[in-house]
């Protein structure tokens, strides 16, 4: 990709790059005199001519031998392992995430492209005889089609590879429309899978903003199934939309995940997974930690450790050597940011560090890492989902106080324990409302073989990733056959 600032970088419809109808520039979030390109915004006609072609290539693509179609998976997952550094570079410069952190999106991206080729060989039905004499069934999966893949900025590449991987596999062609805060990795990746062994038009990209080519997208009756992620709220319009088509969807949306730290906890890992779980990617994560519960015989302890850690993270450039958290991706989202902090005050809760605007040696997004102390679950800071490096303290007398604080919530994507009791980890695995439940780890940070998504606000539809990834990617066909007698 040649990433001269002067250069505008274009949509792939129905095989060939082409330029849009308008562009936008794409800064970076770190250093605002850091022009990264211009992007090439799609019209409606080139999304439309995008999904007839991919109707077309998407029947070619599903008679390729599995071989031929594991071959394009494994390539264009090695190929993101092997520049993970390159394409973490380029993601970091325009997300605002460290360079470490860039560079393990792009290698985990690469990693679903791996998982998933060897899933096309794993592609195994049922049988079972019938209640009628003589006739037999058999039970299979066939592509649902064509794909609409929405994806956020946050993980720019892992987000969109967890859905165009298992796509891909399961033999569907994909029309997607990236995040436009971050479009050179969509560019990026849309250059690794263009040159595979492709039918043309099989995959395209349609830059453009959500209000027009995302909702034609979703709008459309060409689309078989749209995988989303993002917001709540345009999650439920995308579902009003698909509904009317009765589209397939899967969508997952925000979180307010809660880390529950009890009496018996190794409190200096407490306190690690807090930190990380708040603040990496600069808070803005779906599984980051927004509500810490603490007991109240540890809350004081646990408390100090919390604070100092945050007063001394450094916050920096992205790209620069020892930042350990980067700025947030964009003026809108720092002013939201900041706004949550006066919200948080308004309603009582104590601001121990953070929330506020840093100055940098380069213009950019900076806010210090916030901790907010004597909350309680009813307060608006720990009901919505700020996306922010901003976390909360909510202190309780018990374990069961503490399982009860976990699942107050509307979303229910990821929640976590730290304790050394067997009894209240079982309890609470089982216990908490979440679609995904860590026990001494992180509540950030999950595997990719393995289902991933969350209850209530959070996601809807068939769960993401690992083999359950094929119900949403494929239709179910049952076969009655009666073969006769031999002669
Ligand atoms: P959005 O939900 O607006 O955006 C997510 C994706 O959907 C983007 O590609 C966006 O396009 C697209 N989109 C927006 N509107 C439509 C539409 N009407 N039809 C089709 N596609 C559409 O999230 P934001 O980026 O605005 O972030 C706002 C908040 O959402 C965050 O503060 C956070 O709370 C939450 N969020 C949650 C994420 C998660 O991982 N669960 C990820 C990102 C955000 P475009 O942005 O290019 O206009």
């Amino acid at each position: 990709m040649d990433l001269g600032s002067a250069v505008t970088h274009l949509n792939l419809i129905a095989g060939s790059w082409q330029a849009g109808t308008s562009e936008i520039e794409n800064r970076n979030p770190s250093d605002l005199s850091d022009l990264i390109g211009h992007f090439a915004q799609a019209g409606l006609e080139q999304l439309d001519l995008s999904l007839e072609r991919a109707r077309t290539a998407q029947a070619e693509w599903a008679s390729y031998g599995l071989e031929r179609r594991q071959a394009v998976l494994i390539n264009i997952g090695s190929e993101l392992m092997a520049r993970a550094e390159e394409l973490g570079r380029l993601l970091s410069r325009e997300e605002g995430k460290p360079l470490a952190e860039g560079r393990g999106e792009v290698y985990r991206a690469g990693q679903f492209f791996t998982y998933y080729a060897g899933e096309c060989l794993r592609q195994i039905g049922e049988n079972a005889d019938s209640v009628r004499d003589g006739v037999e069934i058999d039970v299979r999966r066939e592509p649902v089609g064509v794909v609409a893949v929405i994806s956020p900025w946050n993980f720019p590449t892992a987000t969109a590879s967890w859905k165009i991987a298992p796509a891909l596999c399961y033999g569907n062609a994909v029309v997607w429309k990236p995040a436009n805060l971050t479009p050179a990795s969509a560019v990026a990746l849309t250059e690794i899978i263009e040159k595979q062994d492709i039918p043309k038009g099989l995959f395209s990209l349609v830059m453009g903003s959500g209000r027009s080519i995302g909702q034609r997208l979703v709008e459309s009756p060409q689309v078989d199934a749209i995988s989303f992620t993002g917001s709540v709220e345009v999650g439920k319009g995308i579902a009003g939309s698909a509904i009317r088509n009765l589209t397939k969807v899967q969508m997952e949306m925000g979180s307010k995940n809660a880390l529950a730290v009890m009496d018996d906890a190794d409190l200096d890992l407490a306190v690690t997974l807090a930190l990380g779980g708040a603040f990496g990617g600069t808070g803005q994560k779906c599984t980051a930690s927004s509500r810490l519960v603490v007991h109240e015989r540890v809350h004081d302890a646990f408390v100090d450790k919390l604070v100092a850690g945050a007063k001394a993270m450094t916050v920096g450039h992205a790209l620069e050597e020892g930042t350990q958290m980067g700025p947030v991706v964009s003026g809108e989202q720092l002013q939201e940011n900041l706004d949550y902090v006066q919200l948080g005050k308004s309603e009582g809760a104590e601001l121990a560090c953070g929330g506020v605007r840093l100055e940098r040696q380069h213009e950019g997004y900076y806010m210090s890492p916030g901790v907010f102390l004597n909350t309680n679950n009813a307060m608006r800071i720990n009901r919505e989902e700020m996306f922010a490096p901003l976390t909360s303290v909510i202190r309780v007398g018990s374990y069961d106080e503490a399982l009860a604080t976990v699942n107050d919530t509307h979303f229910g994507l990821t929640s976590g324990i730290v304790t050394k009791s067997l009894a209240r980890a079982s309890h609470f695995r089982r216990n908490a409302r979440t679609g995904v439940v860590t026990v001494n780890l992180p509540t950030a940070g999950t595997d990719y073989h393995v289902p991933f998504g969350g209850r209530g606000d959070s996601s809807y539809g068939p769960r993401e990733q690992g083999k359950a990834a094929a119900e949403f990617y494929t239709t179910v066909k049952t076969a009655y056959i009666s073969a006769g007698s031999p002669d």
